[in-house]
């Protein structure tokens, strides 16, 4: 063990070891480490991958740990050398997205989402089932240098690592030991022997074996579905530039996909993304249900968007929410979500569709997809083509239905898979908002609150600041309310949520001074995001919609999945939450009709 800085080439021999030497000139590399620790392997890898010119594209790093790490800033003890070049900033953004982790699979972006580490924290055998990936690399530790024990690794832990692997990944093993060596042989993977095979690592300082996953037997992984949604990159068109369009846009435009974004209005953010600001917070439920996870992961994941991509204090604000809940008589502000933020939708999506390899097409309405053999004709209500794709998104909410039904009428042969989407329906909702005085004397609290609606009170928008209250929910079909109606609907929420300031700003209602922003929402009967194929053996057709009233929470999350379904990439999320999302989930014991 050496106590200098490794120079770059250093680092690249380090990984080398760990079993990234073979990511040269790769489109992406897979690393699955099976015991986090502290993150310095991680820092390590990444800092590999920055020093390398021939680095792939994308680093995927999937770790193991059974407890949520403790990552001091920067990692030390338990032996780690100095990380190289500005080792700071980077402990630093890992000890930050870190902070808070509750068990479960959490997907962490760094460097403009090309290193992503995807951080699984519970017992080890269970959440490797819950991967659908190929792993180029795996090392394989059975404990950490920095003290971290994860489980044993015996036959039944092995085969679950084994559904992670493909002929060819490379393994190093940490510590090799008789037990687990036998294992992993028993299981397909060929071991270096001695005296070559078993070395020392000279980042982590430990034994290592090396080896790769070479059975002898024939694999039978080519029907598993999800292996079928990979493609290379190329060119897609993605319909609808709200916050799911443009998010599923900005995520395959950084896998190296040349994406066309079309939508029937000028300007993106034209439909319930439009919304002049929103609340990205966290769902809490006793059990922990599908949409809370899923939002928690949701929420991290817009959060690091918004402050990669938007101006704080302007265009979003890491402010935290009060949630208050009312069991009792009197609102209490029963929970403190730290991680959350109001968010103006409009900035995120503009920001999303400046990236490299993105171009918007406003203006344009796709009427009915026309299928050939080369692959999507998007055609316009004219009937006239107006591009053509070898895959398309549909991420136009509630317009997404009926393009498809109107696609099936014209091809009644075309296998759509519509009849199995859950039910969808259209849900208006009104925000009520006004100016603030200046100064402002009446109580406003100094951040969002939650519970019943929300409000959010310091927003500064077009030179001045203003509150905003929200939102009135009414299904589409019966005849619209009339705005005092919603704002009626929304002053109520605020007289639950806040009473003292209700009574401050009755003037105001009375006066009728209450400005208004409408939009529709696209909620599915279950309240989960619609994200997958559209068929079964030609996917090339996907859907990502059915945002509910929690874009801003969900809409960056679904996008990471569909990209990482079209990658073959680790997946963001558990692969049994991916499945809940699945957007033709009708049948599969989801709640299918219109609640
Ligand atoms: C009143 C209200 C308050 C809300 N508050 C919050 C909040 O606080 N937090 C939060 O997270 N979410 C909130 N939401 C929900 C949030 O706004 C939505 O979840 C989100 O904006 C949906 O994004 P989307 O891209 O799926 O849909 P949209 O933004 O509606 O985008 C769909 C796009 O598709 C286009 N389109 C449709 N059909 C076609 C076609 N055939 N051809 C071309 N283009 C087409 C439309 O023009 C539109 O631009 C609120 C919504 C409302 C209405």
């Amino acid at each position: 063990m050496t106590n200098d800085a490794p120079s770059p080439a250093d680092a690249r021999q380090d990984s080398a070891n760990h079993g990234a030497d073979h990511w040269a000139g790769q489109d992406a590399w897979c690393l699955l480490h099976t015991a986090f620790g502290q993150g310095a392997h991680f820092l390590h890898t990444w800092a590999a991958w920055r020093a390398d010119p021939l680095r792939p594209r994308m680093l995927h790093y999937v770790a193991l740990t059974p407890h949520a790490p403790d990552v001091p800033h920067p990692p030390a003890g338990g032996g780690w050398p100095p990380l190289p070049a500005d080792p700071v900033a980077r402990a630093l953004a890992l000890q930050t997205q870190c902070a808070g982790l509750v068990p479960g699979q959490h997907r962490l972006c760094f460097e403009d989402g090309q290193v992503l580490l995807t951080l699984c924290i519970g017992p080890a055998q269970a959440l490797l089932r819950e991967q659908q990936f190929e792993a180029d690399g795996v090392v394989l530790a059975q404990a950490q240098p920095d003290g971290c024990t994860p489980d044993p690794w015996d036959d039944w832990a092995v085969k679950a690592l084994v559904r992670c692997c493909r002929r060819g990944t490379q393994l190093t093993l940490w510590q090799p030991q008789p037990g687990v060596q036998h294992s992993l042989r028993q299981c397909g993977f060929v071991l270096q022997e001695p005296p070559d095979g078993i070395a020392t690592d000279c980042v982590a300082a430990v034994q290592t074996q090396h080896g790769v996953f070479d059975p002898r037997w024939e694999l039978k992984t080519t029907r598993e579905p999800w292996r079928r949604a990979r493609a290379a990159p190329q060119s897609c068109a993605v319909i609808g530039a709200g916050l799911a369009g443009a998010s599923v846009a900005a995520s395959l435009a950084r896998r190296g996909w040349q994406v066309q974004v079309l939508d029937q209005a000028d300007s993106p953010a034209a439909g319930a993304s439009g919304l002049p600001v929103g609340l990205a917070a966290p769902h809490v439920s006793v059990d922990d249900c599908v949409l809370s996870r899923l939002s928690r992961s949701g929420v991290r994941l817009s959060l690091q968007q918004a402050r990669q991509l938007l101006i704080a204090g302007q265009d979003w604000a890491p402010s935290g929410v009060h949630e208050y809940l009312f069991d009792e008589q009197a609102p209490q502000p029963t929970r403190w979500h730290r991680h959350a933020a109001w968010i103006k939708p409009g900035a995120l999506v503009r920001a999303w569709l400046g990236q490299p390899g993105i171009q918007f097409r406003g203006g344009v309405q796709v009427q009915t997809l026309q299928r050939d053999a080369a692959g999507w004709t998007l055609l316009d209500p004219a009937g006239q083509a107006i591009t053509t794709a070898t895959r398309v998104v549909l991420a136009n909410a509630t317009g997404a239905l009926p393009l498809l039904q109107r696609t099936q009428a014209a091809q009644p042969d075309l296998p759509l898979g519509w009849h199995q989407l859950p039910a969808v329906y259209g849900v208006r909702g009104l925000v009520s908002w006004a100016a603030h005085d200046a100064p402002e004397t009446r109580p406003f609290p100094p951040g969002p609150v939650n519970g019943s609606g929300s409000l959010i009170p310091h927003v500064p928008y077009d030179g001045d600041t203003r509150w905003f209250v929200g939102a009135s929910y009414q299904p589409l079909g019966p005849p619209e309310w009339p705005d005092d109606k919603n704002h009626g609907a929304n002053v109520l929420r605020l007289e639950k949520l806040q009473p003292a300031l209700f009574e401050a700003l009755t003037p105001v209602f009375e006066a009728g001074a209450l400005q208004a922003w409408k939009g529709v929402r696209c909620v599915t009967a279950d309240r989960l995001p619609m994200v997958g194929s559209l068929q079964d053996e030609d996917q090339s057709l996907w859907m990502c919609a059915g945002m509910g009233s929690r874009g801003l929470s969900h809409a960056p999350l679904c996008a990471e999945l569909l990209a990482a379904q079209w990658a073959g990439e680790p997946l963001p999320i558990e692969a049994s939450l991916a499945q809940a999302l699945q957007a033709r989930r009708r049948g599969l014991g989801a709640k299918t009709s219109p609640v």
